[in-house]
């Protein structure tokens, strides 16, 4: 078959870093054309073995837009509005919770209508210890509806895998962890027997163990 292209040569066209593109695939919801039914989990060993033709390459374009966040930037300006400042932040987390933003964002609209001329807007977000954490304007943050949209958020991402959106748990690898479903469990590596199963929340369980 002409034209297939490593995956540096793909990270080339696509303008993004070569880890990213490895990142994608490793996911294994885009599986390249060769080798013959690579499996996500041996995405990062067999990177340099990877060609991709163009149907794979329009499928991450497609998968670059969704990590972006690309529609729901679109349909929520009222609520959400890139900072530009250097050094800001973006939506820093798996595409698997846009349900999860989305709900928060109707949220957040929901107040702003029933508070004439309020206009919380969420800021950034980022993804640690498995959970998205959301950050909305200082002030209205204070109020608790709009905290309970945290809370929410919060307890639904522990829930959601952060790559698809399926029902998931909180997965613990030897050096990371994440919430995924069993389809995607395997981008943690070897789970970490003591930890895996037995906390399901990273923040909580630690609050416990300071008690
Ligand atoms: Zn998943």
């Amino acid at each position: 078959m002409a034209d297939l292209l490593t995956c540096r040569e793909a990270a080339q066209l696509l303008n993004i870093d070569l880890l990213n593109l490895v990142d994608i695939l490793a996911v294994g919801d885009i599986v390249p054309t060769e080798p013959d039914g690579l499996a996500g989990s041996e995405v990062w060993a067999r990177n340099e073995e990877i060609r991709l033709c163009e149907t794979d390459i329009d499928l991450i374009k497609a998968e670059l837009r969704r990590r972006q966040f690309a529609d729901f930037k679109r349909d929520y300006v009222d609520v959400y509005q890139q900072d530009e400042k250097p050094g800001a932040r973006g939506l820093e987390f798996g595409p698997g919770w846009l349900g999860v933003l989305t709900a928060y964002a109707d949220g957040l609209r929901a107040l702003n209508a029933k508070w004439n001329n309020s206009h919380a807007q969420l800021r950034w977000g980022k993804e640690k210890f498995g959970a998205l954490h959301l950050y909305s304007d200082y002030l209205l943050a204070t109020k608790i509806e709009v905290i309970n949209l945290h809370r929410e958020a919060y307890k639904s991402s522990l829930q959601t895998c952060q790559e698809c959106g399926l029902p998931a748990r909180l997965r613990f690898g030897h050096s990371i962890c994440l919430t995924l479903c069993d389809r995607h469990k395997h981008t943690i590596g070897e789970p970490d027997p003591t930890r895996d199963g037995i906390i399901l929340d990273l923040n909580a369980w630690m609050l416990e163990q300071r008690d």
